[in-house]
């Protein structure tokens, strides 16, 4: 008999190109501070995360296992990403109806050509109330000391970096493709000389991988005025062969970073806010402004969908209401089908009014098998993180 384990990527299913059907379109009242939807859960649609492509130059195992994602793997042809002008259009109707933050994620978004022309029109919207939009962006950093300045200049305003270690080994590792974690760091420093602070830093936590680096990444950034945030590994798409015994819950991320640092709680900066709050503490156990904060986002072990305020549009133009979805709402076919700007804001209203995703609150009453979901998930490389 056989002592191998089991086979942990599992093949990708393409649910690209299945999508709910189009509630109608509800065009009544226009988008107007009094008439800002809400889903059949009270939330209010606050954040748009875009997904400009589905390519990435990283294989991180969690997210796109190269033995998925090899040189066969079909991305997307171009013809099917929505164009910069499509994506204006659609972010334009979101933040009539109460958009406030765009974060623009990936894939790797720095891969898409001219990505600063995007940012450049999304800067000159502007909310109901005439505030400019809170615009980010995601990226593992490896093009970021070429395109800091570029992107500062255009209109982006902060930016979070993936990292998942220090060690040059481990984060080779983490990122299979063999990139050096130097460049990296490169990155973060030229975002900082453009000003796209403050800056993130977000480090997926693995059990047995990488989570002997939590310390030494919490002593590099302390004081730095960047914040570093540890999050758990989620279950997300259908490749990844995630198990729950490579989660390290936060409560325990918390307990290690205890045994070196002096922590106290802060309240979360807004409602939907993924993270919770560390700062680290001064000699009277007060909030030490000089050395800064970190974060947990604990999407596995305490759920927070009771204020997710998030949608996804994924880079064919599909919209996600969950990152555990396995159907988005097709909005390119709209906007190809020349639907005009009421009829999109109307059918995103729609959308909206009957979510009722809770996928992280419902988890743990789901059947393991359920769990695992081998083909029923996008992938967040296709949707966005
Ligand atoms: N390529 C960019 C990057 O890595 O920052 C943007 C896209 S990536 C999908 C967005 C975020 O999702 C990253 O911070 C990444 O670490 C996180 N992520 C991907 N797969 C994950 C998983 N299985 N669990 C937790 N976080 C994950
Ligand atoms: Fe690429 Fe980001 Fe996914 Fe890593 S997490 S494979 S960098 S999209
Ligand atoms: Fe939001 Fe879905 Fe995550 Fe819950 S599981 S916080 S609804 S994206």
């Amino acid at each position: 008999m056989s002592n191998s384990k089991p086979p942990r990527v599992i093949p990708v299913h393409d649910q690209r190109q299945s999508a709910h059907p189009m509630p109608p379109a509800n065009t009544h009242g226009g988008p107007s501070l009094t008439t800002l939807p809400m889903d059949r859960l009270g939330r209010p649609l606050r954040d748009l995360r875009i997904s400009v492509t589905d390519r990435c130059n990283f294989r991180c195992s969690y997210c796109m296992p190269k033995e998925v994602f090899d040189k066969d793997y079909q991305y997307l042809p171009q013809s099917a990403l929505l164009s910069f002008e499509e994506i204006v259009q659609v972010a334009r109707e979101f933040v009539g109806l109460g958009v406030q933050k765009i974060r623009l994620t990936g894939g790797e978004p720095l891969l898409r050509k001219n990505l600063e022309l995007l940012i450049a029109q999304l800067a000159v919207l502007r909310t109901p109330q005439g505030q400019p939009l809170d615009i980010t962006l995601t990226t593992n950093g490896a093009l970021l000391a070429r395109k800091a300045k570029a992107l500062r200049d255009a209109g982006l305003q902060r930016v979070t970096v993936s990292l998942d270690g220090l060690d040059d080994g481990v984060f080779r590792q983490m990122n299979d493709v063999d990139f050096p974690v130097s460049e990296v760091l490169k990155g973060i420093e030229a975002a900082q000389a453009a000003g796209l602070g403050p800056i993130k830093v977000n480090m997926v936590v693995k059990r047995g991988t990488n989570d002997h680096e939590i310390l030494a990444m919490a002593r590099h950034f302390r004081g730095t005025g960047i914040v570093l945030r540890f999050i758990e590994y989620m279950d997300v798409g259908a490749t990844n062969g995630w198990r729950m015994d490579e989660v390290l819950p936060s409560a325990q991320v918390v307990e290690r970073l205890q045994t070196e640092f002096a922590l106290v709680p802060l309240e979360a900066f807004a409602p939907g806010e993924t993270a919770q709050r560390w700062a680290y503490a001064d000699a009277q156990g007060k909030p030490d402004a000089h050395a800064g904060e970190i974060g947990v986002i604990s999407s596995v072990t305490q759920a927070f969908c009771g204020d997710c305020n998030r949608a996804r549009l994924s880079t064919e133009g599909q919209l996600y209401l969950c990152l555990f979805a396995s159907r988005g709402y097709d909005l390119r076919s709209l906007l190809r089908g020349g639907a005009s700007a009421n009829d999109l804001a109307g059918s995103i209203r729609a959308i909206w009014a009957q979510r009722d995703d809770r996928y992280s609150m419902l988890r743990a009453s789901l059947p393991a098998s359920d769990v695992a979901a081998p083909g029923r998930r996008v992938e967040m490389s296709y949707i966005g993180g």
